[in-house]
Order: structure tokens, then sequence, then C-alpha cells
């Protein structure tokens, strides 16, 4: 409550008239000799009466800078100030602020009163505000820490406030992390706070914690740099020296390696985003080259693969064997048959040889293949094609025979790759 101002009190009255006493005493000390006392009588009449008026302004100066009003709170006193009138203001002002602070129509809970005084006022009204503010009791100043606005806590000194939010952020720190902030408005401010805003720091740091009141959100920005393989393309291109359905791989892709620096975002270490920011080539990659054969395949080129040459049963094998006339190895293998069996070129290729030149084989017929290979068919009965001609797989080039060495109707059949006799088992497609 405000008390009313008292009257001038006592002690102004005697101060002033000491004043006055003061200034007479210091004229009169001015005085002349006696050789001049008419003139000096006169001279002391008029210095006197200007002392007079010098103290009379003099006192109505004075008096009017020695009132003032205190500030009392909780009977101390707080401050002064010059008028009644803004005592009143501060002290309301006070209260608006408290009520502003405390979020509720606040109500001084101890006594606040105004009374004059001798004196200058020394506070400005701002800072009475405070000193009023301060000394009511019911708010400290203090550094508060809010998130979006809101006081969590309070404490005594900033740093306490800020190694707790520091400690919060780096938890979420890798040695990737290039920067940390978080997604809420947190700040540090001295200001005033209520008894209802806790100082205690492990309470404050529960309600920051993931699922408390205030949670905080981490935002890291990470960035890495690693070394990744560039995959190779493929190109494929027609080559006109190669079969329709034939090709493949000319020379083989390499990989490259590339330095690629990532940046990522994540909110309390829950990945958010990843972007690519840099790639820096460090070996390019090669690309594969792959020939499509669009050359017009004709009937008789070969395939380089070989089918059997006769329907039929495989009566003897390549390779070591022993018959009714002795041991010997065989260059290829027998396929029995009927007398005048169709005999059918086993690949594609040019007749290089007809005939019976070779003891043993009886009728024959040699056909060499694009690869280099040679296929042999002897014993024949028959033969249908000459030395010369191009045949195609499957076309019927001989009947089958039992001439030359043979012990019954059959087509010995063999493949040489390189000159040399190799098993026709191994080479067959079918
Ligand atoms: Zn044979």
């Amino acid at each position: 409550m405000i008390h009313k101002v008292k009257a001038l009190p006592r002690a102004v009255r005697a101060a002033m008239l000491r004043m006055w006493r003061f200034q007479a005493t210091k004229i009169r000390e001015r005085g002349r000799p006696r050789a001049a006392r008419v003139h000096g009588r006169v001279m002391r009449i008029s210095a006197y009466l200007s002392a007079v008026c010098v103290a009379a302004v003099s006192v109505g100066l004075i008096m009017n800078s020695m009132i003032c009003y205190a500030i009392y709170v909780g009977g101390e006193p707080v401050g002064t100030v010059s008028s009644i009138a803004e005592a009143g203001a501060v002290i309301d002002r006070a209260q608006r602020r408290l009520t502003e602070i405390l979020g509720y129509e606040y109500a001084y809970t101890t006594t606040v009163s105004v009374t004059p005084d001798l004196g200058v006022a020394t506070s400005a009204p701002e800072a009475l505000e405070d000193a009023v503010l301060l000394n009511v009791g019911d708010v400290e100043l203090l550094y508060a820490l809010e998130v979006n606005g809101e006081a969590v806590g309070a404490a005594e000194d900033r740093e306490t406030l800020a190694t707790l939010l520091r400690g919060i952020r780096d938890a979420y720190a890798t040695d990737e992390t290039v920067s940390s902030r978080f997604l809420e408005q947190v700040s540090i401010s001295r200001r005033y706070i209520g008894a209802g805003v806790t100082r205690d720091i492990s309470e404050i740091k529960a309600s920051l914690a993931p699922g408390g009141e205030y949670a905080l959100t981490v935002r890291c920005l990470e960035r890495t740099t690693a070394s990744v393989p560039l995959p190779f393309e493929i190109e494929y291109y027609d080559d006109g020296e190669v079969y329709i359905g034939e090709g493949g791989v000319v020379s083989e892709g390499r990989s490259g390696v590339a330095l690629v620096t990532t940046e990522r975002v994540l909110h309390n270490n829950t990945l958010v985003s990843e972007n690519e920011i840099e790639q820096t080539v460090l070996t390019a990659p090669v690309p594969e080259r792959v020939a499509v054969g669009v050359r017009e395949r004709p009937p008789t080129a070969s395939y380089g693969e070989y089918v059997l040459p006769a329907d039929g049963k495989i009566t003897s094998f390549f390779g070591f064997r022993r018959t009714t006339i002795g041991s010997s190895n065989h260059q290829g293998i027998d396929i029995s048959g009927k007398l005048g069996q169709e005999i059918w070129a086993s690949d594609g290729g040019e007749v290089i040889y007809a005939g019976s030149k070779y003891s043993g084989y009886g009728q024959i017929v040699q056909v060499l293949h694009d690869n280099g290979d040679v296929t042999y068919y002897a014993h024949c009965s028959k033969l249908l094609v000459s030395e010369g001609e191009r045949v195609a797989r499957g076309q019927t080039i001989a009947l089958m025979g039992r001439t030359g060495v043979a012990s019954g109707v059959h087509c010995h059949f063999e493949i040489r790759v390189d000159g040399v006799p190799v098993d026709p088992l191994k080479l067959l497609s079918l």
C-alpha cells in the first residue's frame, strides 16, 4: 500500500535557517575600516540587502532540491524520486511488470510505501522499478532458459544453462558432424523469474530430453567423403563381320573410382535427408564393347558346334580299344546303322575331299569348317558331294556302308582340331 505524503518536516525548516545564518556571517566579515565608515555603512547596507536577496533565492533553490520521495519495500528504502506522482507511477509499473512475469494479476505481498524525505532524488525511475521488483521477494533476476518463448528453467549463471544445452547437442555429434543446432527456438536471457519456474538443473534436463515437456530436437549436418566404384557402361555395336545371332564381348569393361562427398541431415539421429554434393572422378570407367552380329548367315556357314552325323547307336568310342583283329587307338566314334542310311554334315563347311584315297577309311568325305576344324565321314557306300562344294549342317553328303576296313555297316566319324583327332562326343552340341 502507498502511504500519504507527510507535511514538510521540521528538519527542513531548520536547515533553511542554518543556511540563511551562514550567508549573513559571510557578509559581515566584508566590513571596511572606520575611515570610510559613512560610505562603508551605505555599502554594508546595500551588501546586506543583496546578501538577503541571494540568501532568499538560494534557500528557495535548496528547499526545492532537498525534497524527495523515498519508496520503501517491506520497511526498507529502495530509492528516491523527485515527485509523489513519479513514485506512484514507479510502483504501478512495477506491479504491472510483476503481473506480466508471473502470469497472474499480481498484488503486492509486502508493504510498499512512499515517504517524503530530505535530499535529492537518486534513482532513475527504471532502476527504481527494478529495485521494487527485486525487493518484493516474489521474483528473482536470473538466467532463464526458454524454448519457443516458454521458460523451462532458470539458473544463477548463464554458463550452467549453456553447458546443459551444449551437452544435449554434443550427444548427437559424430566425427562427421559439420554443424548442429536446435530446431526449436532456444535462448538464454537474464530476466525476472517467478517461483513457478524450476531452478533444478536435472529437472530442466529431463524436460528437454526426448519425451520431456520441452523435448529438444537436434539437427545435425554430417558430411562424409568416400571412394565409390563407378560402373562401366556396355556399348553394343553392329558388326558386319559377325553372323546374326552371334557376337559377344570384344573388350571387357572396367569400373572406375570416384570420391563422393555426401551430406546428411539427421534429427536426433534419425536420417531426414541425404544428398550427394560433390563427385570427383579418380579413374574413369572403361565401357565394355559388345559386338552384335548383323551379317546374314549363309546356310553353309559353320556354327563351330557339331551334331551327330547319322541316326544310330554308337558302337565304338574314341581312344584305346581292343578288337578281334588286335588293339588300336580309335581316332573317332562309330555309329552303326543300315546300309544306304543317310549321313549328313555335322556342321556347315566346304568339302575338301570326297573319295577313297586312304587305305582303311574306304569311301570318305572330309569337310573343312570355318574355324579350321575338319570332320571325317568314312566307310560310306555312296558319296553325294564332291570336292569344293559347300555344305550346310544336316545336309546329306553320303550313304552308310562298310567300305574299307569295317566289320559291319557303320559311319566312322572324326573331328580334327589343328590336325589332331579329338573325342567328338566332347564337341557335340546335341
Ligand atoms: Zn571307326
